[in-house]
């Protein structure tokens, strides 16, 4: 049987994350659960008309 190195990355910054004893798994941090919760949500519901979510999230990922 392979032991397998799981090496967890954070889907949202790539930052390496730990599994054990992260409340946020499989994210680094709150703020990432939150970043990818949005972004789930605007891809999820489509809205007919454009939302303006003014928020503190600085750093766009350019995802074209
Ligand atoms: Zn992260």
């Amino acid at each position: 049987m392979d032991k397998k190195v799981n090496r967890l990355i954070c889907p949202v910054c790539k930052a390496a994350i730990i599994k054990e004893g992260n409340n946020y798994f499989p994210f680094c941090s709150p703020r990432c659960k939150d970043t990818d919760l949005y972004h789930w949500l605007t891809g999820k519901y489509k809205i007919s008309s454009p939302l303006k979510v003014e928020d503190e999230e600085d750093e766009e990922e350019d995802l074209s």
